[in-house]
């Protein structure tokens, strides 16, 4: 008997472990050398000058949306393709999200439909790497310079990418990570924000921990003493602990072969789906290395006989662990209340009715690859 196959999971050794127990032994907690250590390793990793981990994902955005300086009716451009985070953050700040639809053929967010949306009032661009496809960010960073836009690049699918041979990371003015379980690489909860601005970088260390400094050269007034301290503006606490970063060193270290294996399963799932006309598989330009968090599908509902509803809950029942990305953000109530109309962004509505997640986890094994295939390969051909 098959075991149920959720959509996504993590991948834990002893390697990781190991690494987290050491810092149960050790003298810090939180906010000790391996947050330094982590930081630094990923900035590393993806080419960036900086790197600032934090609580969450979220906590990235909301860090992220400050250093931007997105305040008060400033209005933000973003996707309504993703998690509501992405949104979310600039409210946060008291900033307006305005949804810019996605492209029909690669799901990201059009570069025309940003321009077209652009005011005097907007302050930034938070584009999403929609399953680990990087956004068209040359037309958005050129978008963005004229306007003189801060670019926001929710990378949370996107470790690892690459667009034009240049790691997602090191392109935008500020690209944010999560290391929710469910993502490429875990720390439990945890994210990251890369930059190479040292002014940007400067205010998200002030903005996780309250905005307060012990750095005396940065001090306003004249230090009391050595207990001294200045909160210099308003911030939170959004920390990450010493035993998350331990556990996000050792899984750094794996990520590229994590990587690797998401890649030779959806390579997988595209030789095997090509050809069944039931199905539409993903696409991406040439120039684009994606790194695949979610392997979505589009269901062809003009050549199905049962609906997206049934093939979902049959793929559920035969313990294929299926699920929608996304709700678009302005569906739901929240975003509703706000005076959002639903027909807003036609082509993403139009992609949240057909399409479905299949299990894409870099500990799959070929047998539960292909255990995958043939429940999906059934399931749609079912009357
Ligand atoms: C996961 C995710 C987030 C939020 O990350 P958390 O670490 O869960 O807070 C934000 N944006 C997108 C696109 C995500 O997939």
């Amino acid at each position: 008997m098959n075991k149920f196959i959720p959509y996504g999971k993590q991948w834990i050794n002893q390697e990781d472990i190991d690494s987290v127990v050491s810092v149960l032994k050790s003298d810090w907690l939180t906010t000790g050398p391996m947050v330094d250590k982590f930081e630094k390793a990923f900035a590393d990793y993806v080419g960036s000058k900086y790197a600032v981990a934090v609580s969450s994902g979220t906590a990235a955005l909301h860090t992220a949306a400050f250093a931007a300086g997105i305040s008060k009716g400033d209005e933000v451009i973003t996707t309504p393709m993703t998690f509501a985070a992405s949104a979310n953050c600039v409210l946060y700040q008291g900033g307006k999200p305005v949804f810019a639809d996605i492209d029909k053929k690669t799901y990201n967010i059009n570069p025309n439909e940003i321009e077209k949306k652009i005011t005097k009032k907007t302050k930034a661009i938070i584009p999403v790497d929609y399953t680990g496809q990087p956004c068209e960010l040359d037309v958005i960073n050129e978008i963005a310079e004229k306007q003189n836009l801060t670019v926001i690049e929710d990378a949370s699918h996107a470790v690892g990418a690459k667009y034009k041979g240049k790691k997602i990371g090191s392109i935008s003015d500020l690209s944010i990570f999560s290391f929710h379980p469910v993502k490429h690489m875990t720390t439990g909860e945890g994210g990251m924000i890369t930059t190479d601005s040292k002014e940007l970088y400067g205010k998200m260390l002030l903005f996780r921990n309250h905005g307060i400094t012990k750095n005396e050269d940065d001090f306003n007034s004249k230090s009391d003493g050595n207990w001294f301290y200045e909160q210099q503006l308003l911030g939170f606490n959004y920390r990450i602990t010493d035993l998350q970063c331990a556990l996000g060193l050792s899984q750094l270290k794996k990520i590229d072969e994590f990587i690797k294996r998401r890649r030779e399963i959806v390579k997988k799932y595209n030789d095997s789906f090509e050809k069944v006309e039931e199905i539409t598989i993903p696409v991406h330009p040439e120039y684009i290395d994606p790194s695949w968090h979610l392997y979505v599908i589009q269901l062809n509902l003009e050549k199905l006989l049962i609906d997206r509803k049934k093939v979902f809950d049959q793929l559920r029942k035969n313990k294929v662990g299926v699920q929608v990305h996304y709700i678009p953000v302005y569906f739901h109530p929240y975003y509703q209340k706000l005076g959002y109309k639903k027909g807003l962004c036609p082509n993403a509505e139009w992609l949240y009715t057909r399409s479905i997640s299949l299990p894409l986890f870099p500990k799959m094994n070929d047998n539960d690859v292909d255990f995958v295939i043939e429940t999906v390969k059934n399931v749609v051909n079912r009357q």
